[in-house]
C-alpha cells in the first residue's frame, strides 16, 4: 500500500503548478515521482517534417513530466484539503487516514 495511489485526487504544493488539483495517472514507486493529468506541462517546438503521405506535422508538442512525490499532496475526500495521510490496519487490509479529519479512505 502506497500513501499516493492511481486515480487519487491531488495538489500540488510546489513548483509552477503550486495550488493546481489533478489525477494521479501513475506513480513511478522507484523514482520517487508521479503523473498527474494536466500538470507540469511542458511545450516542445517541432520543426515541421513531412510525413508520408504527404501531412506535414510539427509546431508545438504539449507533454506532462512526472513531478516528485514530495511537492504532492492527496485531497482528503471528506475535508476536501490536501493533507498528509498515514497508512492504518483496518480488517486486516491497509488503508489511507486523513492526518486532520482522521477519515479511512482506499
Ligand atoms: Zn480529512
Amino acid at each position: 500500500m502506497d500513501k499516493l495511489q492511481k486515480n487519487d485526487e491531488v495538489a500540488i504544493m510546489s513548483g509552477k503548478d503550486k495550488g493546481k488539483r489533478g489525477k494521479v495517472e501513475r506513480v513511478f514507486r522507484k523514482l520517487g515521482l508521479v503523473m498527474v493529468g494536466g500538470m507540469n506541462v511542458y511545450k516542445r517546438h517541432q520543426k515541421a517534417r513531412q510525413m508520408r503521405g504527404g501531412d506535414r506535422v510539427g509546431g508545438i508538442v504539449e507533454f506532462s513530466r512526472p513531478l516528485p512525490r514530495s511537492s504532492v499532496r492527496v485531497v482528503c475526500p471528506k475535508c476536501n484539503k490536501p493533507v498528509r495521510v498515514r497508512l492504518v490496519m483496518e480488517l486486516g487490509k491497509a488503508r489511507r487516514a486523513c492526518i486532520a479529519c482522521k477519515e479511512v479512505f482506499v
